[in-house]
């Protein structure tokens, strides 16, 4: 009945899919539906914004940085927000905190992010010692080279799948990637297997998905982005079908056996530089890669400003000393009541943190 309508008959008619690639074409048809809007994942600000909706009911604590955390969560949807702000609750009444800190959102992050910690995993010394240097290696290419990311936080906590990580934190939402940066990206990668191979001559399975992501980073410069210089500007696979909703794309080839021997060689050129840069790198600053997996057996998981400290010459007393301040501050802040919180304009709902909605589990 789309056609019955006369244009003065003050209807509209709105519908959203997930799967626009299987409509029937006859409802696509001119005069079914003339606007078509493509609703796409939050970007920074929106989540941002979309953060501020979620924290109303909940007080949160001064050293919450929104915008840190909307900088830290690229590609989650306003649902995946909302339970990011419910699990830094659960957290945080778990503790019994009347307010939610920023360490409570880091935690709820990190688990909606890759899932909960494994503290009772049992890790050997000499497992530990590992990812303490392969995370350690990331790090310190990560920060050495220009133009990349701010390094976040490093863990060897395990988590998931993974038995350490290191994460970087864009200062800005970037939806292009530039050559240098990509080339920095695949350097940074190999950082934890360059590690590896530096201090215990010798690899382990843990470089895994790093190598996969390397690969195929390269693998794109070459046959998509067109930065190979042997190769030139060409495409050659193209990516098939919608990409966005989830689509699986197929791949299409259209070139010759011996293109595909050099499209190989190139990969491997991008990929064996990137390995070389990060292993220069590690060897240029052979001392503070040991600080930093020194810090990191010791402290487990240490932050930005942490990792800081270290690069300056600072010790874990320094850490320790940091973090004293940091908890001293929030002591402060968490002995006020959240009606202060409320009457200062910043967080709307008196409810403690026991009784506001979806918290209570
Ligand atoms: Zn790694």
């Amino acid at each position: 009945e789309m056609d019955g309508f006369e244009s003065n008959d003050g209807v509209i008619l709105i519908a959203a899919t997930n799967r626009p690639d299987v409509l029937d074409p006859a409802l696509l048809r001119p005069g079914r539906f003339d606007r078509r809007v493509v609703v796409s994942k939050p970007d920074v600000q929106g989540r941002r914004r979309i953060l501020e909706v979620h924290v109303k009911k909940t007080p949160i604590a001064q050293d919450v940085d929104l915008d840190r955390i909307a900088r830290g969560t690229p590609g989650f949807s306003g649902a995946d927000l909302e339970n990011l702000v419910n699990e830094a609750a659960l957290v945080a009444a778990r503790k019994n905190k009347n307010k939610l800190s920023m360490d409570d959102f880091e935690f709820a992050k990190d688990k909606v992010m890759m899932g909960s910690e494994r503290k009772s995993m049992v890790i050997s010394e000499e497992d530990k010692r590992v990812t303490a240097y392969h995370e350690a290696g990331h790090t310190l290419v990560g920060k050495t080279l220009v133009g990349t990311d701010p390094i976040h936080k490093v863990t060897i906590i395990p988590r998931g799948m993974a038995l350490g990580l290191t994460q970087v934190l864009p200062e800005k939402e970037s939806l292009s990637l530039s050559k240098n940066k990509a080339i920095n990206m695949i350097a940074f990668l190999f950082g934890g297997r360059a590690a590896e191979e530096l201090v215990f001559k010798d690899f382990t399975t843990g470089a895994g998905s790093d190598i996969e992501r390397a690969t195929e980073i390269a693998r794109r410069m070459v046959c998509e982005w067109g930065m190979s210089e042997k190769l030139g500007p060409l495409a050659y696979e193209k990516r098939e079908g919608p990409v966005f909703l989830g689509m699986q794309s197929n791949n299409q080839r259209d070139y010759s056996e011996a293109k595909a021997q050099e499209i190989d060689a190139e990969v491997y050129k991008l990929i064996s530089n990137g390995y070389e840069s990060a292993l220069k790198i590690l060897r240029d600053n052979i001392d503070t890669l040991h600080r930093l997996a020194n810090a990191l057996l010791e402290k487990e998981t240490i932050d930005g400003p942490e990792v800081e400290l270290i690069f300056q010459g600072g010790t874990t007393a320094d850490i320790d000393r940091a973090r004293e301040v940091r908890e001293a501050q929030l002591a402060k802040d968490m002995a006020t009541l959240p009606k202060a919180e409320a009457a200062r304009g910043g967080g709307g709902g008196t409810d403690p943190i026991g009784n506001s909605g979806p918290v209570t589990a």
